[in-house]
């Protein structure tokens, strides 16, 4: 097992990793405050994992709560679910919530835990390799609204995170590879030494290789942690944890939400931002084909797919920069481990990574 230590002064948290942890009670009790639990999982987890949480929660009042699966169930709906089953259980503020599964139970349970009696404890259980590496740390919570995903939501950060990543096990394939995504992220933006680390450990991280799994996850929350300490409601730095985001942004919704997964879309959007750099003359043209070497060892695709034009990129993206005070900005890389957002790159080499139109 490992430990990492989220430092936010006194929102401090540590994040264990490692395998087998769902049996170790000693890693829970001291982020219990009462004897009262509430869990929320969904329907797909808990018959999956939810026996051995169950036994690690012996002893304790549970309220247990299994929500449909699915970022269509994102929703205030669910959290008002939510919500009236802890004031049936007449929980009060002393009760600790347990997010247990991918990062849409963790977001959502995250964001009741949030507002339940103005804030209740909770600790994170992630089950899916995109939570476990993101998510479910750095205190984001919230829910969709018909008008626009993540637009409900606060700051709320857990208790505890607890990764065992024996839960990966049932994990379908493209969802370990857009999590996957996310870690060569990290390696990306701020850490060449991770993503050497990676060049050389990627086939077992997807065959699950438990060690190399745990080292992973690690040094992800590192570099997600060091983001968040630094930068803990995003007025800058956390930006950079976008790398691949705007591109993957217009991908998801360009070939209708739910058909890439998000991941996988940021993949093919990190191999399109290196490349845009190489364009720029920032990136060389060697550490550009490593980055696009690893993604593509990873499963995911380095170009998008051939339905979305130029045209419609820049539709897409237009919607993204509208959020964004009419400037686009872009998350590009001086070299791997070294990233920048920026607002100011000449149209020209934004033009030459979209798709080329047919002449
Ligand atoms: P998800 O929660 O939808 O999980 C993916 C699928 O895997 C689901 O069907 C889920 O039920 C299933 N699953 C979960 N654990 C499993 C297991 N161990 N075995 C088999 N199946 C399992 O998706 P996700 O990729 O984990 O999370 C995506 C969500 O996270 C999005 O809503 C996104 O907005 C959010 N997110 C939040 C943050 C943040 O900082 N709060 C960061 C990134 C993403
Ligand atoms: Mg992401």
């Amino acid at each position: 097992m490992r430990t990492l230590d989220v430092e936010l002064g006194p929102r401090s948290y540590p994040i264990h990793i490692g395998s087998g942890l769902l049996g170790r009670p000693d890693l829970l009790a001291p982020h219990l405050r009462g004897q009262r639990l509430v869990v929320v999982t969904n329907e797909t987890v808990a018959p999956l994992h939810g026996d051995r949480l169950r036994a690690l929660l012996d002893g304790h009042a549970v309220t247990w709560i299994e929500l449909p699966d699915g970022e269509a169930y994102k929703t205030l709906a669910s959290v008002e679910s939510i919500l009236t089953r802890m004031l049936e259980a007449r929980l009060d503020r002393g009760s600790t919530l347990i997010a247990f599964g991918g990062g849409v139970v963790g977001d959502i349970a995250g964001f009741a835990a949030a507002i339940y009696q103005r804030g209740i404890d909770f600790i994170q259980v992630p089950t899916t390799l995109l939570s476990q590496v993101d998510s479910s740390v750095g205190g984001k919570t919230g829910v969709n609204h018909p008008l626009g995903k993540n637009m409900i939501g606060a700051f709320h950060q857990p208790r505890a995170v607890i990764i065992d990543t024996d839960t990966l096990a049932t994990l379908p394939l493209r969802e370990l590879r857009a999590g996957v995504a996310e870690i060569i992220k990290y390696g990306l933006i701020q850490d060449v030494d991770f993503f050497a680390w990676l060049e050389n450990h990627i086939e077992a991280l997807l065959a699950l290789d438990s060690q190399v799994t745990t080292e992973a996850i690690y040094r992800s929350c590192a570099c997600k942690a060091e983001v968040v300490a630094a930068d803990e409601r995003e007025s800058g730095q956390r930006a950079l944890l976008n790398l691949g985001h705007t591109f993957g942004h217009a991908i998801e919704a360009g070939m209708g939400y739910g058909q890439w997964l998000h991941g996988e879309a940021v993949g093919t959007g990190m191999a399109m931002a290196a490349r845009m750099s190489e364009q720029m003359g920032w990136l060389q043209p060697a550490e550009r084909e490593r980055a696009e070497k690893l993604i593509e060892r990873a499963g995911l695709a380095l170009s998008p797919p051939p339905e979305l034009t130029a045209e419609r990129f820049h539709e897409l993206m237009a919607i993204d920069k509208k959020v964004m005070d009419g400037r686009l900005r872009l998350v590009l890389l001086h070299a791997i481990g070294s990233a920048v957002v920026t607002g100011d790159f000449p149209p020209d080499a934004l033009d030459a990574t979209l798709p080329q139109s047919e002449v």
